[in-house]
């Protein structure tokens, strides 16, 4: 489907702005959660629809001069993460709010980050200084819906890994040379939260593991360790954590290193090199690397 196929909607909503104008499509019946966003007295939101998304903005931002690129990218991200997932169809409406600044993040939401998921509510929120990859947050969204809350270890390891998968083994290795990994029994538990350590670290660690679990086992046991905990993994791998951290390490060391040509500006993830024994590349959208420490 081609974008103008996509966007069916173009509303404006918002405090000080006209009422809504349905200029095609059905209009959207905004919960009362989203109401407290859209209604919010400090911003004027410019909304636009696509067939699975409703982005929030405002004008003459930087995400408004960017809209075109980031409705193609949601979408793409959306896409990735449910074939990723074995996810055939996912029914909410996701809302994406883009602000300037983490101040008008923690004016929007009470949080000075640069990214947050409200999976309940269907609500992602964004700095946004460009086009770049949603799909962290967008992996937060449906999995939390699909599979229910989990341990935060898997869930930001495995949003750190659909989003991040191309370059994640070398920065491991990059951690791993300076003697920064960390035990996974330190992380890989249901206390461990992003403000306990380096979150630079954390989670490209985390990301590191659940990328090697899932290539490696597949899925599906992925989704029994998300739904039964961290506990679990005995059982659902026949294998303890500490086994398992063994073989991801040494896995590793046998994966040739050079993989950060793979990451154009575009993020197209399929040019890169095969290697390791899966020939599948998670499709990724990365412009750069994020600031982990300011995500959730
Ligand atoms: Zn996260």
């Amino acid at each position: 489907m081609d974008l103008s196929a996509r966007i069916l909607v173009c509303v404006a909503l918002g405090a000080g702005i006209a009422p809504a104008t349905v200029l095609e499509g059905s209009p959207v019946d905004a919960t009362p959660a989203i109401r407290q966003y859209l209604d919010h007295s400090r911003f004027a939101w410019n909304c636009e629809r696509t067939e699975h998304f409703q982005f929030c903005f405002e004008p003459k931002s930087l995400a408004a001069q960017s809209i075109r690129d980031l409705k193609i990218i949601a979408e793409d991200n959306r896409s990735a993460i449910l074939e990723l997932v074995g996810i055939p169809n996912y029914d909410p409406l996701i809302y994406a709010f883009f602000v300037n600044s983490r101040s008008q993040m923690k004016r929007l939401i009470g949080a000075k980050v640069d990214g947050r998921a409200r999976p309940t509510q269907h609500a992602t929120f964004y700095v946004i200084d460009g086009p770049r990859t949603l799909a962290h947050e967008i992996t937060h969204e449906i999995l939390s819906n699909v599979w229910g809350a989990a341990e935060p270890w898997i869930e930001e390891g495995f949003a750190v890994y659909a989003t991040e998968s191309p370059i994640l083994d070398d920065d491991c290795r990059d951690y791993i040379r300076a003697h920064r990994l960390l035990p996974l029994e330190q992380i890989v538990n249901p206390r461990w939260d992003s403000s306990m350590y380096s979150a630079d670290i954390t989670y490209t660690e985390l990301g590191g593991f659940v990328k090697y679990l899932e290539r490696t086992y597949g899925i599906g046991r992925i989704a029994q360790v998300w739904q039964q905990g961290s506990q679990s993994i005995p059982q659902v791998y026949g294998k303890s954590l500490a086994t398992l951290e063994r073989e991801w390490l040494a896995s590793l060391s046998r994966l040739p290193a050079d993989r950060s040509n793979c990451i154009t500006l575009t993020g197209e993830a399929s040019s890169c090199p095969v290697t390791g024994t899966s020939t599948i590349e998670t499709p990724t959208i990365l412009i750069s690397r994020p600031h982990r420490s300011s995500w959730k």
